[in-house]
């Protein structure tokens, strides 16, 4: 760059100087030849002008025995050679006559053979005319006077050979060749001191500049001078550390979008214009469930949605779609994005299959709550009515057992909202929990004692172990009962009468555990993932018959949930059931209750 740059400014420096001294050399030889051939007619102009009477009476007076005027001329002329600027080597004068042709008579210097060539001028003073008229192309300049000398025409004819313009021309061109190679020396040295004071602050400039091209803000350009490079250095110095802020800004917004895209539960697939796939993260691989490469294209991934033009062309809110996979259902939001002439279209995939499952259950259970209350109302109604019609009419036994469904069916509505409302506080987080420590050994065998009598009824055996040593546990005491009871009275029944029920208890670790293993129904593989569903029943007329709502397990879980402990059933290989209750003997770590 320098070398260039260094040639260039020769060349420019060379150029100018040679243009400068051709044109004002031209025009200085231009401007003495002009002025010679001027001052020679005028020179001439006023020699034979009013101001110089004599020398003109002298030439037009003939003395009386005059015999060769035209020598008479010459003589006269010759006088009067310094007014005329004759020096008889590159200026002369000659007589013709002016009768004869311009026949050369006499003159200052030898008669050229055959006389002298007739001019312009010398044509122009035969007709009695003065020729002072200059020939610019001529090499020569002439005039040509016509006189009268004793009745006799004489023209009197100064030839001047311009020699001394073109000697002085010569001395000019010469003078302004040396001035030429003195410029062009001077110019060259120039040249050197313009590249030392221009080029190398320009090229140290360059250097720079081409290190932030390849990345590297951290050097700093030294300023050292104050005039346009200077300033232009600080501009570049005051630019990079801008850029470097802005590429570090940039830099961290991308890091940051890229976490984002990396950890985000939603799926996205974002496509170039050439529909090939330029970024997707994890979640829409899981969720689609297969990888991308950069060899996937638009068509084959989300084709059967939209057309990839469909999808460029998409409203403000993008195009919608839906897609299930695995079992897991997709929605799916097609939108272009666009940006200087690049852009694509962008694919978002959220998955919806828990919101759906909320939303069925939810449904589920508004349908089950109805039919749950339905049957008791249409029982009270149909039995209330028949009251109604038949007063009086009836047997009292008939009627004592009327009324007696009626208050059991509303006993059961009672227990049905009263569960809903337990669980409902559970849902809005209403239900705190009274803790206290207690012994769980106590805890169980206060279930096994209130339970004994109904099992005694269906003529079950119930067995009671409970080890040597027990800690206390930190719990609510009366929703642990509820629970215990629960799954007891769940154990009596569904299992024939008959049956045998082992309630046993323990601890391990930090945990205290119940167990109540017994040889009734059991519960349908099929089945034993739904049982602590609301509503959820194996078998809806016998849980009915029993008085039971379906929610009692639901509940369980619930609280045991909100002690962070469990509620589980256990393998087993002989038919009925074994239900697991675990509670952490510190009690709940998450604060969601109080102490009673
Ligand atoms: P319910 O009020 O109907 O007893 P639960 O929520 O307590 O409601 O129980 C849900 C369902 O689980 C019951 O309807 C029953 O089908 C099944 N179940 C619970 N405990 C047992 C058990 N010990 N043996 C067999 N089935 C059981």
């Amino acid at each position: 760059m320098r070398r260039s740059l260094h040639i260039k400014l020769v060349l420019i420096m060379v150029l100018l100087i040679v243009s400068l001294m051709v044109v004002v050399g031209a025009f200085l030889m231009n401007s003495v030849t002009g002025y010679y051939i001027d001052e020679f007619y005028q020179q001439i102009t006023d020699a034979f002008s009013q101001e110089n009477v004599d020398f003109v009476r002298y030439l037009q007076t003939a003395t009386e025995d005059e015999e060769d005027g035209a020598a008479m001329v010459s003589a006269v002329l010759s006088t009067y050679e310094g007014l005329l600027g004759v020096d008889r080597r590159n200026r002369n004068y000659f007589v013709l006559d002016g009768a004869d042709h311009g026949r050369c008579l006499d003159g200052s210097a030898p008669i050229p053979e055959g006389g002298v060539p007739i001019t312009t001028n010398i044509s122009s003073a035969l007709l009695g005319v003065p020729g002072l008229h200059s020939n610019v192309t001529a090499d020569y300049m002439d005039a040509a006077i016509p006189i009268t000398r004793g009745g006799h025409p004489y023209i009197v004819y100064i030839l001047d050979s311009r020699e001394t313009a073109r000697n002085l021309n010569t001395e000019m061109f010469s003078l302004i060749m040396e001035a030429l190679v003195l410029g062009l020396i001077i110019s060259v040295l120039l040249s050197f001191l313009l590249s030392m004071t221009m080029v190398t602050p320009l090229q140290r400039l360059t250097d720079g500049i081409e290190e932030v091209a390849r990345g590297d803000f951290s050097r700093k350009l030294e300023v050292t001078s104050g005039d346009e490079i200077g300033q232009l250095t600080a501009s570049f110095n005051a630019m990079a550390q801008q850029l470097e802020t802005t590429i570090a800004a940039v830099e961290n917004e991308r890091n940051k979008l890229d976490t984002l895209f990396l950890h985000m539960a939603d799926g996205v697939v974002a496509f170039d214009r050439e529909e090939w796939v330029i970024h997707s993260n994890p979640a829409a691989a899981r969720l689609l469930g297969r990888t991308f490469t950069q060899e996937d294209r638009y068509g084959e991934l989300f084709g059967d949605l939209y057309t990839f033009q469909q999808a460029e062309a998409a409203p403000a809110g993008g195009l919608a779609g839906s897609r299930t996979v695995d079992g897991r259902y997709l929605e799916l939001l097609l939108a272009p994005f666009a940006r200087e002439g690049q852009g694509g279209v962008l694919v978002l995939i959220h998955d919806v299959t828990e919101q759906r499952k909320a939303e069925q259950m939810r449904k589920d259970f508004v349908a089950n709550v109805s039919h749950e209350l339905r049957t008791p109302l249409t029982n009270i109604k149909s039995y209330a009515e028949t009251l109604a019609d038949g007063v009086g009419d009836l047997p009292s036994e008939m009627e004592k057992k009327f009324l007696g469904v009626i208050l059991n069916e509303s006993d059961r509505m009672t227990h049905i909202l009263q569960d809903l409302l337990t669980l409902s506080r559970f849902d809005s987080g209403r239900s705190e929990l009274r803790l206290t420590t207690f012994p769980f050994a106590k805890a169980v065998d206060d279930t096994y004692q209130a339970i004994l009598m109904d099992a005694q009824n269906h003529s079950h055996t119930v067995k009671l172990r409970l080890p040597g040593h027990m800690p206390e546990v930190r719990a609510d005491r009366e929703r642990v009962m509820q629970v215990m009871m629960n799954i007891v009275s769940n154990a009596i029944k569904y299992t024939p009468d008959g049956g045998r029920i082992i309630i046993s208890a323990g601890y391990i670790g930090d945990k205290v555990w119940m167990e109540v293993d017994d040889n009734g129904i059991g519960i349908p593989e099929s089945d034993r993932d739904r049982i602590f569903e609301r509503f959820y029943r194996v078998d809806k007329a016998r849980s009915r018959q029993s008085g039971g709502t379906g929610l009692g397990l639901s509940i369980a879980q619930e609280i045991m949930n909100q002690h962070e402990g469990g509620l589980y059933l256990v393998d087993k290989e002989e038919p009925g059931l074994t239900i697991r209750m675990e509670l952490p003997i510190q009690g709940p770590q998450k604060e969601s209750g109080h102490e009673g």
